[in-house]
């Protein structure tokens, strides 16, 4: 058994407004252990951003628990830094004053530290994902790649126990998409102690990169829970090429289709 650091218990939860309630969660029960690199899979709309939002503390369950190091979920917290889709970025403030801002935010909480120390740390996570000689330069002026590096190192930098991401490069095109996720395999793999990943995408091949484990989502609903019991890196050759990455995989495009990949079949997809 490993050790627990976020434990979701039959976790449901309703939007509410004047009128409607809308269910978008139903009875979830996922435990996940430090270190762990987890992604949550599903369509458009099934509920992984209200997951994610739940684990943040933005939403509170309507039922069920959420609890973090043995701690009810009330409201965010310094253990957990979150890294979106769109950049988030201060845009009057320049990629280090961004970065450096935020470590002495989250520090506030903890051990306070120095304006001239939030700098020293946040110049040497823009180090860390290659931006030293963009430091300078606000969001505007950088590329979408390069912002979501910002956010990265970002987050990083304020040293959470916990990452949250949410389709953090969706936005990006593929061979931009391709570095960033080596660059978090890249950070998360050399921690002393690895960071809990929790990783929302839609996209199949980039959760078997990056994953230990694959949650898969149906609407509502956590449908199946994989172990990726492969090597590191998962993009190896010899990985990729070994029968059991190709049995894994049939498993996972099924899990994927909801067992409709006969139908794919016949319609002659290319997959
Ligand atoms: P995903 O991230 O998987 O695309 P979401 O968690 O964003 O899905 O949304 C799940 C469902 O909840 C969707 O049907 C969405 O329309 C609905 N939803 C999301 N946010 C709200 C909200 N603030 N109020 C009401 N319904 C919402
Ligand atoms: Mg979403």
């Amino acid at each position: 058994m490993g050790d627990a650091v976020i434990e979701i218990k039959n976790l449901s939860l309703s939007y509410k407004s004047e009128n409607t309630t809308y269910e978008a969660l139903r009875n979830i029960n996922l435990t996940i252990n430090r270190g762990e690199f987890i992604c949550i899979v599903g369509s458009s709309g099934c509920g992984k951003s209200t997951l994610l939002s739940v684990l943040e503390g933005l939403n509170l369950p309507t039922s069920g628990s959420v609890k973090i190091n043995g701690q009810e979920v009330t409201g965010p917290g310094v253990e957990r830094a979150v890294v979106f889709q769109s950049y988030s970025l201060f845009p009057w403030m320049t990629a280090l004053e961004n970065v450096a801002f935020a470590v002495r935010e989250n520090s506030r909480k903890t051990t306070k530290i120095t304006k001239r120390e939030s700098f020293d740390i946040a110049r040497t996570f823009l180090s860390r994902v290659d931006l030293t000689a963009f430091e300078d330069k606000l969001p505007g002026e950088l590329s979408g790649g390069m912002q979501q590096c910002v956010a990265i190192a970002r987050a990083m930098a304020c040293n959470p126990e916990i990452l949250l991401m949410d389709e953090p490069f969706g936005a990006l095109d593929t061979k931009i998409r391709d570095n960033l996720q080596g660059l978090i395999l890249k950070l998360w793999g050399e921690e002393e102690k690895k960071k809990t990943v929790v990783f929302v995408t839609h996209d199949l091949n980039e959760a078997v990169l990056l994953a230990d484990r694959i949650v898969f989502m149906i609407p509502k609903q956590i449908y199946s829970i994989v172990d990726i019991n492969l090597p590191r890196p998962h993009s190896h050759p010899l990985v990729k090429e070994s029968p059991e990455y190709k049995e894994l995989y049939q498993k996972l495009l099924r899990l994927f289709y909801n067992d409709s990949l006969e139908l794919i079949y016949d319609e002659g997809a290319n997959i």
